[in-house]
């Protein structure tokens, strides 16, 4: 079967990985020069299978006000006119409760863990260059009442499989001793052994070149901005694009928060908002001094991730707009809090900053599956856990594509 994957994202490249692999002649499309390039290219770097709980949580309503009044917040909102945005807004809001938040950590920790056992299967039969380690992660909390709720919680995940330790002060500082310059800051911390992280343009980059090779070679045209879905009847008969028409079989939706343009003319309402995001990429000085697991500072809401000689550093959610531009103020932020948690331990003076727009759902679950249309499918609005579950996702996919019945249930994560 003839499918073309629209966008060449993380979720666009698994997705034309495990379809080429299951014998469909496959075409990525992408607007960019290559793979990789938008919200797949410097994100927090983190494999974060058993950290999957949403933004919207229980006591993350009265933060808001407190987070919207300070300059180096984690959250920003900048207020439009637009219906989306203010939509976005209410059903996050509506969805900051316990029953929703157990919900939806429940149904994303049933595709983490598939997600995990499918990267583990790729890592071990595929020659991938991304920085790949199995490093675990450590989150680390500020106050005792954080902390213990991170237990709290800590003790529930473990009643859905997630293997998870609490840790004091000392313990913390003991597993990652690059964290003594703060020790004094921390209440305690939750380390998840099982964590992995990589580098995820690499992982794109790494798939490109064994998508272009072997006996069922997958077509990708760069460069090639698709403007709309063109419907007959009940199918899709074509893409329209700023070149020739693109005809298939079957269309992966895989365009990241920019989705919601092509979806909408055809009358597909898919909950999806850019929350934009910011990282920095430094040059590792003092290996010593630079975190070897994972790292998130739960405050500050900043994750670390030591990609080979790199430290990569990752926050901070800015619900604004469609445009994915640096904003100097945010990036010195994060370059202040990496100097304050890890001194010495990167050069500074070649800062690598980088934004990318988040395609977030207010549940946080993603858009997966089967539409109104028999030969459309979606795998979008994976939020900041796209990566986590890039595999999981592009497989179900496949199996759909292929006309056969996904690994898991995907109760929680098709259109209403
Ligand atoms: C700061 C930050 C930190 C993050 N950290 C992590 C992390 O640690 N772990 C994790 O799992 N996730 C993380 N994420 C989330 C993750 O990066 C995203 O969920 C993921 O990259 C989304 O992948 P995607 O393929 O859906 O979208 P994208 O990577 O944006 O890919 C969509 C592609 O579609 C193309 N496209 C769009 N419109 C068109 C069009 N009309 N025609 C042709 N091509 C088009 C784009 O150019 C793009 O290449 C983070 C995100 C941010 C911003």
């Amino acid at each position: 079967m003839k499918v073309c994957v629209l966008g060449a994202g993380v979720a666009g490249m698994t997705s034309a990985y495990y379809l080429a692999r299951a014998g469909h002649d496959v075409t990525v499309v992408e607007r960019n020069a290559g793979v990789g390039l938008e919200t797949s290219y410097a994100n927090g770097g983190q494999l974060s299978y058993s950290y999957v709980a949403p933004l919207a949580g229980p006591g993350v309503l009265p933060k808001v006000p407190p987070w919207l009044m300070r300059r180096d917040s984690p959250l920003r909102f900048s207020p439009r006119l637009d219906f989306f945005q203010w939509r976005f807004c209410l059903q996050f809001m509506l969805a900051c409760n316990s029953a929703q938040s157990e919900l939806t950590t429940s149904r994303l920790l049933r595709l983490s863990f598939y997600s995990r056992q499918l990267m583990h299967e790729m890592v071990q039969s595929e020659q991938l260059a991304f920085d790949y380690v199995r490093n675990g992660k450590l989150v680390f909390y500020s106050d005792a009442t954080s902390f213990r709720s991170a237990v709290a919680t800590m003790e529930y995940q473990k009643s859905l499989g997630c293997e998870q330790e609490a840790l004091d002060r000392d313990g913390c500082v003991a597993l990652e001793p690059a964290l003594a310059h703060v020790a004094h800051e921390i209440a305690g911390g939750i380390y998840t052994p099982s964590e992995d992280a990589g580098d995820c343009y690499h992982f794109c980059t790494s798939l490109e070149r064994i998508l272009r090779t072997g006996s069922n070679p997958v077509s990708f045209e760069f460069d090639t901005q698709v403007t709309a879905l063109t419907r007959d009847g009940e199918r899709i008969s074509h893409a329209e694009t700023n070149r020739s028409p693109l005809e298939a079989d079957c269309f992966v939706v895989t365009l990241g928060a920019q989705s919601v343009f092509l979806l909408r003319p055809v009358g597909i309402d898919a909950p999806i908002y850019p929350l934009k995001g910011y990282s920095l990429t430094l040059p590792i000085d003092n290996a010593g001094a630079a975190p070897a697991v994972s790292i998130t500072d739960h405050k500050r809401k900043v994750v670390y991730a030591r990609l080979g000689d790199e430290l990569r550093v990752a926050g901070m959610a800015d619900i604004t707009n469609y445009r994915a531009d640096l904003d100097p103020a945010r990036i010195e932020v994060l370059v202040r809090q990496v100097k304050h948690t890890f001194p010495g331990s990167a050069n500074f003076s070649h800062v690598s900053p980088w934004c990318g727009l988040r395609p977030a759902t207010p549940r946080g679950t993603p858009v997966i599956g089967r539409t109104r249309y028999s030969n459309l499918l979606l795998n979008v609005g994976h939020g900041a856990l796209g990566f986590t579950l890039a595999c999981g996702c592009g497989k179900i996919v496949t199996d759909l594509a292929s006309g056969r019945e996904p690994g898991i249930s995907l109760d929680g994560f098709t259109l209403a």
